[in-house]
């Protein structure tokens, strides 16, 4: 279910996006330009360093501009009957990387008897390494991460658990909230992001959380013959 916003609320909207994004791409913008003038003086292996963070505050600002305009760009997306799976497996090596460079490990258990889905796949990508990284941002030094199917009645469940903190049950309800972030280095537009793709699924996300043991978030996908197409 989506409000239809109406003309000054869409207005009002387009507003408040942009100023959270001007301020999140000014900030690595202004290390970038910090370090650059610094670099006139400087010689290896502080230039070194320097290149470095110049160049991931780069990344930063990009990918934040990359989220941004996916979610922006609210529009209707190609999809197709393919496997979840597929696409899990295709991702699993990316995840393991992630997961072993931070001491952790990933664990992933599929149910067999899985249907195939209407989905874009490279959105469903984008939601499960969105999902996949904070979960591991949440965990630290080491911690095992779940990714799960479930074949349901009418549909298939997939969900992310971490043994990381938890979230306050403050927080957990504005999550899905564009720039809401409690990282320093974050965005805030994974989440926001994931909700729009599973809308756009006609599916459903739900976040359980206990503080202290971790946090499982739960995506629901229906089946095809209960899809609606709109495209
Ligand atoms: P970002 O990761 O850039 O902060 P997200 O939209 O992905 O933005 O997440 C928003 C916030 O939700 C995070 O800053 C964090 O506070 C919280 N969060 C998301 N996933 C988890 C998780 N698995 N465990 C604990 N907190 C989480
Ligand atoms: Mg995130």
């Amino acid at each position: 279910f989506r409000k239809e916003l109406n003309h000054v609320e869409r207005l009002s909207l387009v507003g408040q996006m942009a100023a959270g994004i001007t301020h999140e791409i000014r900030n690595p913008m202004a290390v970038v330009r910090g370090f650059l003038q610094l670099m006139q003086e400087k010689s290896p292996p502080t230039l070194d360093n320097y290149y470095r963070i110049v160049m991931e505050e780069l990344d930063r600002a990009n990918s934040i501009i990359n989220d941004f305009l996916s979610l922006a760009q609210n529009r209707s997306v190609r999809m197709e009957l393919c496997s979840l799976h597929d696409i899990i497996r295709e991702l699993t090596p990316l995840l393991w990387a992630d997961a072993n460079l931070r001491g952790q490990s990933i664990e992933v258990r599929l149910d067999d008897e899985l249907p195939n889905l209407l989905l874009n796949q490279k959105e469903i990508k984008q939601l499960i390494l969105n999902l996949g990284r904070n979960g591991m941002e949440a965990m630290g030094e080491k911690g095992e991460l779940t990714i799960e199917t479930r074949k349901r009645v009418d549909g298939v469940e997939l969900s992310v658990k971490d043994q990381g903190p938890g979230i306050p049950a403050a927080q957990r309800e504005r999550l899905f909230e564009p720039f809401f972030t409690t990282k320093s280095q974050g965005t805030g537009l994974g989440l926001a992001l994931c909700l729009s793709i599973v809308e756009r699924h006609s599916g459903k996300i739900s976040v359980q959380s206990e503080e202290g043991k971790g946090t499982m978030f739960t995506v629901f996908f229906p089946c095809p013959e209960n899809v609606e197409s709109w495209m």
